[in-house]
């Protein structure tokens, strides 16, 4: 049989590429990812994910084992940082499974790319190599050709497949096969992230919900994590990083968040407080998707952060990579279709719902970072609507 039929080159194995295999696979493609990293890891922290993410995820057979590492938490809360007082709240829980059929859940991201990385296993047709870097693609009319190495030292040279499919993230090299190559956009806004086990908190400080405390000129997201057992912290503040920060997991200044956080609100403070290890991650994005052209072109469709990287104030981005891969996964059975259709299918499917995403998210973060007149417009707005004003049907109801 031709080893090139059917299969389909997924670069970077991060939560999109992961989900791009498992759903083309489910669908008779044989995926070859390819992972930069010596190990299949996934740093960072803590996910939320919809109703419309929780869907896509149970329709592929995760349900079972999403249960045992998530938590689901009853309400979201939004705090005013100063004051303490509550302009808002979302049910969740139940509400989101009787309102969208499925739940709402927070999840460690590492546990969430486990649950993906076994089940992409368990289909025994995806092939996978970590230590990978591709360096050269060729689009021909009948394949794609892809010089690569392994790093350190080269062990594979040229891998021929159908299609192709770049999922390496916010710093992605193979977009640059479907678009213009520019760099992310460096936001001026710093997220400082923690874990903490819910047991060293407080009684007082535990908690069972996603709060969000929104303050002049940042936000703070707090939810529990793995089982319950863990508690994620976010806050967001304007400001410009250091040095440009690329990656993942830099020890954050604790004191520069404290200068930031003055004037909040006690609760707020003696949480952040029980925090002694901070790491630093400097926020970029890219203008939202303006067209189809800019998610595939010929043999080559681009997937969650290499195609839409977006702020995280929808709460979003793992959760559209997901909706990509569903939609990639639907395009590519269309087998009566040559593939660039069948990427021009998925991109003219996708495009419009992720920039509306992208650019809800960047609303979010101007609106929760409100200050002065502006601001008490939002309370009010917040309290007199409440829930109606915080749920997003056309998001969770599915694209
Ligand atoms: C503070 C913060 C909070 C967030 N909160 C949420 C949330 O609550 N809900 C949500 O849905 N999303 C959230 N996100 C967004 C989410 O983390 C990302 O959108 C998502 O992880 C993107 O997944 P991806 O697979 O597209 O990219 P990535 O996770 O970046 O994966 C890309 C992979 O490609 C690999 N790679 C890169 N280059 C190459 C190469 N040349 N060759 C081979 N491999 C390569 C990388 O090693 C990596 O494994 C948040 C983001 C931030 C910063």
């Amino acid at each position: 049989m031709d080893p090139v039929k059917n299969s389909i080159l997924i670069v970077g194995g991060g939560i999109g590429g992961l989900a791009a295999a498992l759903a083309c696979a489910q669908q008779g493609a044989k995926p070859h990812v390819i992972e930069r990293a010596k190990v299949f890891s996934e740093v960072g922290a803590g996910i939320q994910m919809g109703p419309n993410v929780t869907r896509t995820l149970f329709s592929w057979g995760l349900e079972k084992a999403l249960r045992e590492v998530v938590f689901t938490p009853d309400r979201l809360h939004v705090r005013d940082a100063q004051s303490g007082s509550t302009l808002g709240a979302l049910r969740l829980g139940q509400r989101s499974v009787q309102t969208y059929g499925a739940p709402y859940f927070a999840v460690h991201r590492a546990d969430l790319h486990q649950v993906l990385l076994q089940h992409v296993v368990n289909t025994g047709a995806v092939k996978l190599s970590l230590n990978c870097q591709i360096d050269l693609i060729r689009d021909d009319a009948d394949q794609i050709t892809v010089n690569g190495r392994g790093l350190p030292e080269g062990f594979f040279e040229t891998v021929q497949a159908e299609a192709m499919v770049g999922a390496d993230g916010l710093w992605s090299s193979t977009r640059q096969y479907v678009v213009p190559q520019t760099p992310p956009r460096v936001t001026n806004l710093l997220a400082y992230r923690a874990l903490v086990p819910m047991q060293s908190l407080p009684e007082s400080l535990r908690t069972q919900d996603v709060t969000v405390w929104v303050g002049a000129k940042l936000h703070a997201v707090l939810y529990p994590v793995r089982r319950g057992e863990f508690l994620n912290l976010v806050v967001i503040v304007n400001g410009r990083p250091p040095v440009q920060l690329a990656e993942w997991d830099h020890a954050a200044n604790k004191r520069d968040l404290d200068l930031a956080m003055g004037f909040a609100h006690s609760d707020l403070k003696n949480i952040l407080s029980a925090v002694a290890d901070w790491r630093l991650w400097s926020l970029c994005d890219r203008p939202p998707v303006r067209g189809a052209n800019e998610m595939a072109k010929g043999r080559i469709a681009l997937l969650g952060d290499a195609a839409h990287p977006m702020r995280p104030f929808m709460a979003q981005g793992a959760g559209m990579a997901i909706e990509d891969a569903a939609e990639l996964a639907a395009s590519w059975a269309r087998s009566e279709l040559t593939v660039p259709e069948r990427w021009q299918l998925y991109a003219k499917a996708r495009w419009a719902r992720n920039a509306k995403v992208q650019q809800r998210s960047i609303q979010n973060g101007k609106i929760f970072h409100l200050q002065g007149p502006m601001r008490w417009g939002r309370d009010l707005a917040m309290r007199m609507l409440g829930e109606s004003l915080m749920d997003v049907p056309w998001l969770y109801a599915g694209p």
